[in-house]
């Protein structure tokens, strides 16, 4: 048995890496706990979007038309797993409603204030782990294939513009300069300009956990399963035996739910998978930044290791087995739009997005249990918004005012 820690993390994603290194640049003891390494799960595989600018959470569609023809599973947006349907259907129904317009509209202004930190917090860790070669702060690119589509998006941009978020529509001609090497065949785009991208998130996520230890922070691979609560605080087994300390915080991600429950704590925590594949660009072929194919839905991402394809959300249980689909649908479409070479990798990685139905995460305070603290469920935007959710729990932790107001986070938001 070691000393007494002040705060154990379990999840070294970029919520708990994030929420590590605060809570020891506040002064505290932390021990950061994960069964691999820092980085290597959905913090690895995103699209490296920080997007400060984000206005609508990703919905469900609504109308019949687009729902029958997601049903029909053969699109690029999203696919499902027509057995998963029974164990996913509550939670479906409740993402359903959480996407009727007049509740997107309230979940934009409540998580407002996070996203509008996001690019601030990040480049404050990205300073302090000198991870400065990984970003380019110059916005991504929505591109619309259809002028139809680009024009349904006036009304987001004018709230945009209530809001000061700077997304500027852009035509075809503008695009391609930003992006000389896109091909044609798009209608115009929407550059948004409030966010940063990254080259690499897996790195970006290893940079912040090697500022955390460089600043006296330790690192222990362990079993987050085995927590404990114990008289004075929690314990958790360790490669390096068992570690105690006073305050625990769950940031463990997809799997966060397993643990909670355990606790007590039941909470509607989905996933929504997600696939990517890099490949050789084709000649001297490049993109300067992360671009979106709204039309079909997927995201092409300029990556160390090459042009990083991400796709939209599958459906299907969160540990079968992978089916990538979505990859190849995405990269026949993308051949309209940037040559793509050979892929890297054999094989594409899958990763699963913590997914609420309301599409806001859960932090704070544990309601039965003193020095237990919650930071999960970011769904599509937890690369985003791990450094301001870190901050923020590092705050309440240390007693510190905290600067977002979390009430709308909490875990008993549902009953
Ligand atoms: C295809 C795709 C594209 C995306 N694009 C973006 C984007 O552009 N921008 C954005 O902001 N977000 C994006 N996201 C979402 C984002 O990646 C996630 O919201 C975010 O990575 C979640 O971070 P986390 O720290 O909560 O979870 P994770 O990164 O999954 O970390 C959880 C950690 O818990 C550990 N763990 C689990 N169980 C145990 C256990 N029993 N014991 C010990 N450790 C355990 C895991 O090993 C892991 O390291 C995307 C996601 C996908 C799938």
């Amino acid at each position: 048995m070691t000393d007494i820690q002040d705060v154990l993390v379990l999840g070294a994603g970029m919520v708990g890496v994030s929420t590590a290194l605060h809570a020891r640049m506040r002064g505290l003891h932390v021990v950061l706990v994960d069964r691999r390494g820092p980085g290597e799960e959905t913090s690895y595989g995103n699209s490296g979007v920080i997007d400060g600018g984000n206005l609508y959470p990703v919905a469900m569609p609504r109308d019949v038309p687009t729902l029958f023809k997601h049903a029909l599973n053969r699109q690029t947006a999203s696919h499902y797993h027509p057995a998963a349907l029974p164990s996913v259907a509550s939670w479906m129904l409740d993402y359903w409603r959480w996407s009727a317009p007049e509740r997107l509209e309230d979940t934009a202004r409540v998580m407002r204030p996070f996203f509008a930190d996001a690019v601030g917090s990040h480049r404050e860790l990205m300073k302090i782990a000198g991870a400065e070669r990984y970003f380019r702060q110059d916005g991504w690119l929505e591109l619309y294939r259809l002028p139809q589509s680009l024009a349904a998006q006036d009304r987001r941009l004018g709230l945009s513009k209530e809001y000061g978020i700077r997304n500027v529509k852009l035509t075809r001609d503008e695009t391609l300069d930003l992006e000389p090497h896109l091909k044609p065949a798009f209608a115009g785009s929407i550059w948004c300009q409030d966010a940063d991208t990254v080259s690499s998130p897996g790195g970006v996520t290893k940079a912040y956990a090697e500022a955390f230890a460089k600043a006296g922070g330790r690192i222990v691979i362990g079993d987050a399963m085995t927590l404990k609560k114990v008289l004075g605080g929690y314990e958790v087994e360790t490669s390096e035996g068992t570690i105690r300390a006073r305050q625990v915080v769950v940031a463990l991600g997809p799997w966060a739910g397993d643990l909670v429950a355990k606790f007590g704590y039941r909470v509607p925590l989905g996933v929504k998978r997600g696939y990517h594949r890099h490949y050789a660009p084709k000649g001297n072929a490049f993109l300067n930044r992360q671009i979106c194919d709204e039309d079909v839905g997927y995201v092409l991402c300029p990556m160390e290791q090459g042009v990083r394809l991400t796709t939209g959300v599958e459906i299907a249980l969160r540990d079968a087995p992978a089916t990538p689909v979505q990859v190849d649908r995405a990269f026949r479409a993308a051949a309209d739009l940037f040559d793509l070479g050979e892929p890297v990798e054999a094989e594409p990685w899958m990763g699963r997005r913590p997914a609420t139905p309301d599409s806001r995460p859960i932090i704070g305070a544990a309601p039965r249990h003193e020095g237990m603290w919650f930071a999960f469920g970011h769904g599509h935007w937890g690369f985003t918004l791990g450094p301001a959710t870190g901050k923020a729990l590092a705050s309440a932790m240390a007693g510190e005012p905290v600067h977002i107001d979390l009430s709308p986070y909490r875990i008993d938001r549902w009953k």
